[in-house]
């Protein structure tokens, strides 16, 4: 490939803050709110110009489901509290008989899930961060981390104020696809995507035919073109896309808004409007950290150094992982955590840990582990776990889920089976 020399120049420091959040998706929000909380200060970047990427950028307004299916709370905490916040002020259709926030319902219940509106998903979002005193700078793309060995001191962003660093104790990278890990030089995997675009639409036969509830969702269908993840796709023409790469990202939304508009030119008619599309390739699996630990794939077993309890949210009944710390982390690089889609679970674990409510409890477990290794003045390799797991459990996440129930006479006892988490033999192979 042609290659230039990029010049060598002093660039301004346009922020300082304890912690750096790079990434506004749901899980930045929350690895943000949670470190803001603990005493120090959050600046988090977003390359866009709104918060809670996938999530509303890219259409996915469904909060899966934070319960187990039989009646269980898997997800307190943030992974909680973000559920009510998206909902704010909209349709909110949480079911009731979790409203109080209750550890346990009736095991037939519907499931403790919500779908938002997404402007007011939006809106509320930016009045969270504002009441948390978090800073958000918007429309500012992380470019490079500014390494010093194995500490990374801030990192260089590009914005309508041309290139500037901003400077931080710790960084969180909540970017979805490990960009700022992998630039400083951590171990990661790559997968490819199947090609899928989700919209909106409105037609006003629906809307006549319909319903005299007052259920604004029962009017709106989503349309799905492309492939599903949950079936056999190997007989489609369609191609699989890497999203870390210009011509990957491109290829992808040349492709998804080519089958948008295909439909578009077979369907047009008066009484029907496309009403959306997304505005970020709604990418599943792309980069993750392959960290000090990977996630282990035995349900039921208590880890160690778990950081909270984690399901296929779908599942019902749901196998539950607890989620080790390590897991957030790289074995060299001492400040920089991982959180949300792209934290260290490989296989069926990379599938799970990007459920909405398992990015966020990531997020919040990475924020507040940041915020104790700034206050203890130490990496994150040395951060005190159990004072960690107790910090996090203060806050209603379940560390070790089957153990608080089975303490409550919830579940009968079963043979108790501890596991360190699996050491990442790789981890030190470079990327
Ligand atoms: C089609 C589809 C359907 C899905 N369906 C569901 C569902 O029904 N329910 C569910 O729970 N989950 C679903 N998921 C998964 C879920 O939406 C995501 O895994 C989750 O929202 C990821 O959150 P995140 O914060 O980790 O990452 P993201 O939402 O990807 O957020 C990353 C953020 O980082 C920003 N960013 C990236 N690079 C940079 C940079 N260089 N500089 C600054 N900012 C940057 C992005 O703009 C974005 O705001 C679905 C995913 C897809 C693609």
């Amino acid at each position: 490939m042609k290659t230039i020399t990029e010049e060598r120049r002093d660039i301004p420091v346009a922020g300082e803050s304890d912690l750096l959040v790079i990434g506004g998706g749901l899980a930045g929000v929350a690895a943000a709110v949670a470190a803001a909380r603990n005493g120090v200060s959050v600046t988090l970047l977003e390359k866009s110009c709104v918060l809670g990427g996938l999530a509303t950028l890219g259409h996915v307004c469904v909060y899966l489901p934070i319960d187990d299916g039989i009646g269980h709370k898997i997800h307190g905490g943030l992974a909680e509290e973000l559920m009510h916040v998206c909902t704010r002020y909209s349709y909110n259709n949480i079911p009731d008989c979790w409203r109080a926030g209750p550890a346990g319902v009736d095991p037939s219940s519907p499931r403790y899930s919500a779908t938002f509106n997404i402007p007011a998903c939006i809106l509320a979002l930016d009045e969270f961060m504002r009441d948390e005193h978090v800073n958000v700078v918007f429309d500012t793309a992380f470019c490079m981390p500014v390494m010093d060995g194995s500490t990374c001191r801030g990192v260089i962003v590009e914005n309508k104020s041309g290139r500037t660093a901003y400077l931080a104790k710790m960084i969180i990278d909540s970017t979805g696809d490990s960009d700022v890990l992998y630039r400083a030089g951590a171990d990661c995997e790559l997968r490819k995507n199947i090609v899928s675009h989700w919209t909106y639409e409105i037609d006003m036969d629906l809307i006549r035919n319909g319903s005299t509830s007052n259920d604004v969702l029962q009017n709106i269908r989503m349309r799905w073109f492309g492939l599903r993840p949950d079936v056999d796709n190997s007989n489609s023409d369609l191609p699989m896309l890497y999203g870390t790469t210009s011509e990957g990202v491109n290829d992808y939304l040349r492709l998804s808004r080519s089958l948008a508009l295909e439909y578009l030119k077979k369907n047009q008619r008066d009484g029907y409007a496309m009403l959306t599309l997304p505005f970020i390739p709604q990418f599943r699996m792309t980069r993750r950290l392959k960290g000090l630990a990977e996630m282990g794939l035995t349900a039921g077993v208590n880890v160690k150094s778990s950081i909270g309890c984690v399901a296929h949210c779908l599942e019902a009944p749901a196998a539950v992982y607890e989620f080790p710390y390590e897991a957030l982390i790289d074995s060299r690089i001492t400040n920089i955590a991982a959180a949300g889609r792209m934290v260290s679970a490989g296989g069926r674990g990379w599938e799970i840990m990007r459920c909405i409510p398992n990015c966020v409890l990531t997020g919040q477990a990475s924020g507040t582990a940041a915020a104790l290794a700034i206050r203890a003045g130490c990496t994150l390799q040395k951060v005190d776990v159990p004072a960690l797991q107790n910090n996090l459990a203060d806050t209603g996440v379940m560390i070790h889920m089957y153990d608080e129930l089975r303490n409550n006479g919830n579940l009968p006892p079963i043979r108790h089976k501890s596991v360190a988490p699996t050491a990442n033999k790789d981890s030190l192979s470079g990327h």
